[in-house]
């Protein structure tokens, strides 16, 4: 087995659609039916204040957009949900949206965007206002995009069918794009349970039985692609954040993705921990070529934390002064 299957049990994480309504105004309305707000003391303690089959619910301490309740708890059938003012997303996965932190008014990339969750977060985060580049290879992916995207109100995603490692980062379209999201096919030896996870995993899966190729060459040539993508992203003239993530525990994938990033070239640096979820406490590991210094730049998160197992870094473009440094 490539990583982590067993059922674990996630927390339940609420990410509230700010194109709908405000976190207060979706904290109030459950209040309203009785769910009890209660307080984040510690990371370590939340599933204990969060019991399974409770009715209470806590703001997220990391993303000021998200909300927690017990795992188990089914929002499926929640006017709420059907309605798109909440969606119901992986707290790891809510992470990427967050370290680029798209400004509204601004352009941004998501380069490997179906199903669209994180697409549909930028635009949440930019208050649909500028423009989201929303790519992918699937056509019927990118159906599905175009219909999640459109039930969570956004109107700046503009889908575009194609390989993005195709795509002409000179094209006068993309001259303003600021932000990249890259959140490549990867193993996904991270998921737990989710079903939108599932497919992701499930795309991964049929990849690598495809090639009926062992796994140490299955994680190399997700890599080598992983590091094309993020490569590629950085020759778009105007970005200058990227966030890189996958849905995968292997180092492989993860940090010597990042270390290799670092070393191929000269005009992006690792984005300052201060700037990656800052309060979220489980960072990198100090492998794959990752000094302990640039791995505490980079989240991890496990099941053991009541989400997927995930990873993300940030990129930042260096200011022309920095260039050339060792
Ligand atoms: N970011 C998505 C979300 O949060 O909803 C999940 C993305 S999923 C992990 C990876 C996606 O990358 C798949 O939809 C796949 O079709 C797409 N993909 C794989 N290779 C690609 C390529 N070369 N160019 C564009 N899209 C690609």
């Amino acid at each position: 087995p490539l990583g982590l299957r067993e059922e674990t049990a996630t927390l339940r994480h609420v990410r509230v659609n700010l194109l709908a309504a405000s976190v207060d105004q979706v904290v109030a309305a459950f209040e309203k039916e009785q769910f009890e707000l209660v307080e984040c003391r510690d990371h370590s303690l939340m599933a204990q204040e969060l019991p399974a089959r409770s009715r209470r619910f806590m703001r997220d301490p990391d993303l000021d957009d998200l909300l927690v309740f017990p795992s188990g708890t089914d929002l499926h059938a929640h006017p709420l949900y059907t309605d798109g003012t909440i969606i119901l997303q992986d707290k790891a996965s809510c992470m990427p949206a967050h370290v680029v932190r798209p400004k509204p008014g601004t352009s941004a990339l998501d380069a490997c965007a179906a199903p669209g969750n994180k697409t549909s977060h930028m635009a949440s985060l930019m208050g649909n206002k500028g423009s989201v580049f929303a790519f992918d290879k699937s056509a019927r992916r990118l159906d599905t995009l175009v219909q999640l995207t459109d039930r969570a109100r956004c109107r700046i995603i503009r889908p575009l069918c194609a390989d993005f490692l195709d795509v002409d980062p000179l094209n006068p379209l993309y001259a303003d794009v600021e932000c990249a999201l890259l959140d490549p096919s990867c193993s996904g030896s991270g998921i737990v349970n989710r079903l939108d996870a599932l497919v992701d995993g499930f795309v991964a899966l049929v990849q690598g039985q495809e090639q009926h190729r062992s796994n140490a060459t299955r994680l190399e040539s997700l890599a080598e692609f992983q590091i094309a993508v993020v490569l590629h992203a950085m020759r778009f003239p105007s970005v200058r954040r990227i966030s890189y993530s996958t849905c995968s525990v292997h180092v492989e994938e993860n940090e010597a993705v990042v270390a290799a990033i670092l070393n191929a070239q000269d005009e992006f640096a690792l984005m300052p921990a201060v700037d990656v979820i800052p309060t979220w406490p489980r960072r990198g590991l100090a492998h794959g070529g990752l000094t302990s210094e640039q791995a505490a730049c980079v989240v991890r998160t496990l099941p053991e934390d009541g989400t997927n197992g995930f990873f993300v870094a940030g990129f930042v473009r260096k200011k022309p002064a920095d260039i050339g440094e060792i």
